[in-house]
């Protein structure tokens, strides 16, 4: 990654990518404490635009609120500088992945001393879980470790802490050859994806965990829009893993995974075996709107020029 061509905001300058570096003795490469945003720019009818922007950079300084971190910079400035970074690099569609993390000033478990660092890149990332994935769902395996307690690192922020326990669940999964792991909570509930939230679909109604341990994902949140839109009715409950054996369709939602239909769940497979009609459907209007298709939702969509 770190070998390309572009340029990345690094500290509200513009940096060439492969000079965008860190000391060693970072702060938060040692105790984990960065937080940081994946956000989607799609190629759209109205030009290039970033999916949510004001809602990723709202999660951002919540996340850095909860962990006490002052982030240097507006949320204006952090908005227009994402808008930059998909603009200098002459990117139609990307990722983005904003992160704030502590500096090398000093070590020791407290952060503070430690300056606040901010650097926003942007590169073109496909489907994260396979084109195929889309099409025909994924293999999903329910980890071993579970989604940590509210108690422990806290859901509502997207920290790096948290992903040390979703690469476990990860390479549990695909170390036995299935394409991603599902976290059950510390009372055996479902929780969420490695990297995405979870939905499924029972005689025509959708079903998602309440958010207790999951990240508040905003493809989560739009996807209940989008149901509305549908008529399809969402209820928030407590999910255990075999809900999602014996349900009809299920999904996981995610900045990365988009919608992406889950086809089989610990060897179980659910319902027909592949994307399920209600399923395609939400994917459907879930693309119409990113790429600026449906007109009621052009409001979630910020222009990069
Ligand atoms: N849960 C986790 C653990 C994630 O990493 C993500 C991706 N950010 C999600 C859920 C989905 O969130 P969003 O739709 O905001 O990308």
């Amino acid at each position: 990654m770190a070998d390309r061509d572009g340029q990345i905001w690094y500290d509200g300058k513009l940096v060439p990518w492969r000079e965008a570096n860190t000391h060693v003795l970072t702060h938060s490469l040692h105790y984990g404490l960065a937080v940081f945003e994946g956000v989607r720019a799609y190629k759209t009818a109205i030009g290039t635009a970033i999916f949510r922007l004001k809602e990723h950079t709202d999660r951002l300084f919540n996340s850095a609120k909860i962990y006490m971190m002052d982030v240097p910079y507006t949320k204006e400035q952090l908005m227009e500088a994402q808008r930059e970074v998909v603009r200098v690099n002459n990117l139609e569609s990307c990722y983005l992945r904003p992160l704030a993390f502590y500096g090398s000033e000093k070590m020791g478990v407290s952060p503070i001393g430690a300056k606040v660092h901010v650097a926003i890149a942007a590169w073109p990332w496909g489907a994260y879980l396979g084109e195929d994935g889309l099409k025909n769902g994924i293999r999903v395996k329910t980890s071993s470790f579970a989604r940590h307690h509210v108690n422990v690192t806290m859901a509502r922020a997207k920290v790096a802490t948290t992903y040390a326990n979703s690469i476990l669940a990860n390479l549990e999964a695909t170390k036995d050859g299935y394409d991603e792991g599902l976290l059950l909570d510390t009372d055996g509930f479902v929780a969420e994806g490695a990297g995405e939230n979870i939905y499924i679909v029972r005689e025509g109604k959708v079903y998602t965990p309440e958010l207790t341990t999951a990240l508040d994902g905003i493809t989560w949140r739009s996807v209940q829009h989008i149901c509305a839109d549908l008529g399809i009715p969402v209820e928030k409950t407590r999910l255990t893993r075999d809900d999602i054996y014996i349900a009809d369709e299920a999904f996981f939602t995610g900045t990365a995974a988009e919608v992406t239909p889950i086809r089989e769940l610990d060897r179980r497979v659910i319902g027909s075996g592949t994307r399920g009609p209600v399923t395609e459907k939400i994917q459907t209007a879930f693309f119409d709107i990113v790429n600026g298709r449906n007109a009621k939702y052009h409001h979630w969509l910020t222009p990069v020029k």
